[in-house]
């Protein structure tokens, strides 16, 4: 049975940890039967040229409150819809809140708080010197990515992998992320929005009310739930 607490991330103590390569050491956490599922993926990937790597996988609420409070304050970059950076300096909390969840999701409302959704890239297809973007773009026709966008496109599923944001819903199109389907259910169906509500209003920052207010509309197609 899923909890409250875990499908808000604020429990991982389900969750296993990894690396998702030796000579970077970074370490993840994330659903058991989710990596298992992830490992069969990053197999098949290598047998077609792709050196596939986890650039995000579990992140707990904290992480993702920090990130969104992070970005309203000005100390990490906004995107707008072209995936360009822009100055959120001049624009009302509002406004500020509306840019911000063009592309982080609202504390609560992430499908990483799960363990079952990963953010991946294959990393022999990035140019070097070329930074990670995880935009759109990177997948679009003749750029880098566009082959290992294919792949998925033909091969995720027999692994159990989706992905939920497809651009066809209120989230931009996020290629990169992949979701375990079936785990991932799981946490949707346990999901209470009342609860969620409850905790993003416990918390003070001057963007909450927005989220608050945001979240319970649009919670279904925040999370991609049926
Ligand atoms: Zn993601």
């Amino acid at each position: 049975m899923v909890t409250s607490e875990q499908y808000l991330g604020l429990d991982d103590s389900k969750l296993v940890n990894f690396k998702d390569c030796p000579n970077r050491m970074q370490v993840h956490n994330a659903d058991r039967d989710a990596l298992k599922a992830l490992v069969m993926l990053v197999e098949d990937a290598a047998t077609q040229g792709f050196e596939l790597r986890v650039a995000s996988a579990y992140r707990s609420f904290y992480k993702q409150f920090k990130i969104f409070d992070d970005k309203f304050k000005g100390k990490r970059s906004v995107l707008d819809e072209k995936e360009e950076p822009i100055d959120i300096s001049l624009l009302s909390d509002e406004e500020k809140f509306l840019n911000i969840i063009r592309f982080s999701a609202i504390p609560g409302f992430s499908r990483h708080h799960f363990g079952t959704d990963f953010d991946i890239y294959p990393i022999n297809l990035l140019p070097e010197g070329k930074q990670l973007e995880l935009t759109a773009r990177e997948y679009d026709k003749g750029n880098y990515f566009y082959p290992f966008g294919q792949y998925l496109n033909l091969r995720m599923q027999k692994f159990g992998f989706i992905r939920p944001f497809n651009g066809k819903g209120l989230i931009a199109k996020e290629p990169w992320h992949i979701s375990f389907k079936k785990k991932a259910d799981e946490f949707l169906q346990a999901f209470n929005i009342d609860e969620a509500l409850e905790y993003l209003s416990s918390f003070k920052e001057p963007w909450v009310k927005y989220a608050v207010a945001y979240a319970k509309e649009h919670y279904k197609e925040l999370l991609v739930k049926p």
